[in-house]
């Protein structure tokens, strides 16, 4: 994929996933639950011939339904959920002290295992809260479930998502927090992982013409998003989410127009700066892509040159909507490519009503019913995860 040479996880030989799906699709025990994650919507069309960077959400759920989804929900929602809990726990490290600075973000797991491979010593900076898909998997299996009546066991959930790095993560040991939280052992969060990649080769398989497939909607329950949820697939995309929900919660006042648009996070410099006024504090963020260009600002970070509170780190050039299972880039176009897709989830939430995870209504209202609050103790044990020293396998 494009970013196989950066990618320190190796998952060529799980490339095929989507034939598993096909096969717990095809078996009527199963309910098959497909979340999709953010940048599939910007560049599943590409694979059909569509414009690059075609805005296909619609047609991709359609797509998924008539594969034989049972039902398909919204990574976007677990986007909402992770911003909902990193803002609250970045806020009790700065407020509060309960942990070091700068906080790190967590939902790019290539770059988590980078740190714990080559920077053990700032694992204790790395948000504990899981990412999105590592979200998403156990609410599905406890209060998904139970509000819809479904038992957890014959669930299969697949991840949708431009990354072949996920793979690894849902596979994490710790990554079975609804099997404790039921007594179940055998139950993981999240079964499958298969990329935008294979959701073409598995639909051109069918025969399915992506454009004749009639555009559906996601089920509810854990289907809506904000458009804070939908621009995580962008590199600086996570950061500038964050800062909407962290700067109402911090200041009680609405967030300014220009943390709707924050200019010097976006676009494709592979390390962005910013300096926010949150109340009378000033909140110093970074956003970096790349391994190469995360080392160099950790090691800013460790010298005292530079004084962050929050960085945000995705390992794919532009963030995930570059990520090595999104459509090859056949036409050798690079950050123009990328510029259409990046550009394709900000127009989309520009033009949303819900632009903050904390307005989105399946938000609170999964608050209210189960976790309680962020950082709670269900939330805690769900929602959070730990990360080990992997630098013994330099060798
Ligand atoms: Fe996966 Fe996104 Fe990280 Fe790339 S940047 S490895 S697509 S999570």
């Amino acid at each position: 994929g494009q970013c196989a040479n950066v990618c320190p996880v190796e998952s060529i030989t799980e490339v095929f996933e989507y034939r598993q799906v096909r096969e717990a699709v095809q078996d009527k025990e199963k309910i098959v639950i497909v979340s999709t994650s953010p940048s599939v919507r910007a560049s599943l069309g590409e694979e059909f011939g569509m414009e690059d960077g075609s805005f296909v959400e619609g047609r991709m759920v359609g797509l998924l339904k008539a594969l034989g989804a049972d039902y398909v929900l919204d990574t976007n929602f677990a986007a909402d959920l992770t911003i909902m809990e990193e803002a609250s726990e970045l806020i009790s490290r700065i407020t509060e002290g309960s942990g070091p600075l700068p906080q790190f973000t967590s939902c790019c797991p290539a770059w988590v295992k980078f740190a714990e491979t080559y920077y053990p010593e700032i694992l204790p900076n790395i948000s504990t809260a899981k990412s999105p898909i590592g979200m998403q998997g156990p609410t599905i299996k406890t209060y998904f479930a139970q509000k819809m009546g479904i038992d957890p066991e014959r669930i299969v959930n697949v991840a949708l998502t431009p990354c072949t790095a996920k793979k690894f993560e849902i596979r994490r040991d710790e990554m079975k927090a609804a099997g404790e939280y039921l007594g179940k052992e055998g139950i993981r969060d999240m079964d499958h992982v298969i990329t935008t990649r294979e959701a073409a080769m598995w639909a051109r398989e069918e025969g399915i013409d992506f454009a004749s497939v009639q555009p559906a909607e996601f089920d509810r329950l854990m289907g809506q998003g904000s458009g804070a949820g939908v621009i995580f697939g962008n590199t600086g995309g996570v950061m500038e989410a964050a800062l909407r929900t962290a700067y109402e919660y911090i200041t009680k006042e609405e967030a300014p127009s220009q943390l709707y648009e924050l200019t010097p996070v976006r676009g494709m410099d592979g390390v962005k700066e910013a300096s926010l006024l949150v109340g009378d504090m000033t909140v110093n963020v970074a956003v970096v892509y790349g391994t190469g260009n995360v080392r160099r600002v950790i090691e800013s970070v460790k010298s005292g040159e530079k004084n962050y509170h929050f960085i945000e780190v995705m390992t794919c050039p532009g963030g995930c909507i570059g990520g090595g299972g999104q459509p090859k880039d056949k036409n050798f176009q690079g950050d123009v490519l990328r510029y259409k897709r990046i550009a394709s989830l900000y127009n989309r939430d520009r033009t949303m009503k819900v632009r903050k995870s904390h307005e989105n209504e399946e938000i609170l209202a999964l608050y209210k019913e189960f976790y309680g609050k962020p950082l709670s103790g269900l939330a805690e044990k769900m929602l959070h995860t730990v990360y080990q020293d992997r630098s013994a396998d330099l060798g």
